[in-house]
Formats: structure tokens, C-alpha cells, sequence
């Protein structure tokens, strides 16, 4: 019997799993290829990684509710559109997150912006958050911006600073989402949905994400001492 539900709960976690993933568009092959080649530079590197956090934040515009407005054009006549009625609050994990985030600015440019400081011990994997900078997020819509979700490790410490802080909901960001992390976050809080531009199958020994593309806060500004 506990074999069998744990059978049942594991298809579930697939089934919510691929419910939960974005990454159908043509363009983000185009850059995730660019992101993954050891040959490209810090500086196109970051430049992908902003154009990914756009076209990541575009899909998350299509879930927001909308609000009907009119304008009256130099023709005198008016056209009636459907503008986002939502602003959400953005968090980002540093230092990876940062080009990420730049991008996902794009579609919000108003958005207020919390940043944590994370750091991940390289022996046990596991995160600490030293630095919290949060705006007010209490009812409010947050996306969490991270550009690998490994292990889930760092954006779980997210979550958690997060989820004491009452919001309404939390949308996670990330360039590339290794499946043992998804499971996690979402086995945490199913809640939680993601928008990756690529899923990977495994992490190695070190918690990095195969094939991935290696550090990424190293890819975007250098290796650190
Ligand atoms: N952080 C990275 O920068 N890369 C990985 O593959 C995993 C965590």
C-alpha cells in the first residue's frame, strides 16, 4: 500500500512538474544554446541572460489580471486595450540573479525590487541568506529571479524569507531548472509556479546542474578568489 502511494505521488510530482515549465519558444533555444557554449564571453553572457529574463517575464504577463482602458487617438477616436493591473514585487538571489533580473525589469520597470545574499557552502551544498533587502511583498505578487535552480537549496531560503512575508503569490524565474530542484520547490509549495527557459536532468557532485552551463554568477563577472 505505501508502495503504491508513493507510485501515485510520484506521477503527480511529474504531472505538476511539466504543468509548471515554460520554455516553448524558439528564441530561448536560441540563447540558452548561447549560455551553455564555454566560448561566450561575460559580456554576451549577461546580454543573453537579460534577453531570457524578458521573454520569461512577457509569459508571466499573460497570468496577470488586466484592466480595460481607453485611448483617444490624434484621430479623435478611441481604442480600448487591456493593460496589466498588477505590480509585482521582484526579488533577486545574488550575485547570479542580477542579469537575469535587468530583464525581467524590462516588462516591470516599476516594480519594486528586494535583493538577498546568498551564499551556498561548497562541502555541505546547503545556503545561508546573510543579506535581506525586501520591499513590503504582504498580498502582493512576487517573482523570485534566480538563474539556475539546482538543487533548490538557495531558492528555497528564498521562498521561506519570502512566505513569512505573506504574499499572495510567488512566480520563480530562472534561466535553467534542474528537475531534482523543481520537485523540491514544488514539494515545499505546490503553489509555486515556475518559468524556466530549460530543464536539465541531473546535478553532479557538486550541486552544479548537467549539462547546465557551469557558475553562473563566474560566467557573468568573473571567478571568485
Ligand atoms: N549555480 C550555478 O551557477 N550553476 C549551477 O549549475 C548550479 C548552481
Amino acid at each position: 500500500m505505501k508502495q503504491l502511494l508513493a507510485i501515485i505521488a510520484l506521477i503527480l510530482s511529474f504531472t505538476t512538474l511539466e504543468a509548471k515549465i515554460h520554455n516553448e519558444r524558439t528564441e530561448l533555444h536560441h540563447l540558452v544554446h548561447t549560455i551553455r557554449d564555454p566560448q561566450t564571453d561575460p559580456k554576451h553572457f549577461r546580454r543573453c541572460l537579460k534577453k531570457i529574463g524578458e521573454y520569461l517575464a512577457l509569459e508571466t504577463l499573460q497570468t496577470f489580471t488586466r484592466k480595460e482602458v481607453e485611448v483617444r487617438t490624434l484621430t479623435k477616436a478611441s481604442a480600448t486595450h487591456y493593460l496589466c493591473d498588477e505590480k509585482p514585487v521582484l526579488v533577486t538571489i545574488m550575485r547570479a540573479g542580477l542579469p537575469l533580473l535587468l530583464g525581467v525589469q524590462e516588462v516591470f520597470p516599476n516594480s519594486e525590487v528586494g535583493f538577498l545574499g546568498t551564499m551556498r557552502d561548497e562541502e555541505t551544498l546547503k545556503p545561508s541568506t546573510t543579506y535581506i533587502a525586501l520591499p513590503t511583498i504582504k498580498n502582493k505578487t512576487v517573482i523570485l529571479v534566480d538563474t539556475m535552480l539546482a538543487t533548490g537549496g538557495s531558492i528555497l531560503d528564498a521562498v521561506k524569507i519570502i512566505e513569512e512575508r505573506g504574499p499572495a503569490q510567488i512566480i520563480v524565474i530562472c534561466a535553467i531548472a534542474a528537475k531534482d530542484g523543481i520537485a523540491r520547490v514544488l514539494s515545499h509549495n505546490s503553489n509555486i509556479t515556475i518559468y524556466a527557459a530549460a530543464t536539465d536532468p541531473i546535478l553532479n557532485e557538486k550541486g552544479y546542474i548537467v549539462p547546465g552551463l557551469g557558475d553562473a554568477g563566474d560566467r557573468s563577472y568573473g571567478e571568485k578568489h
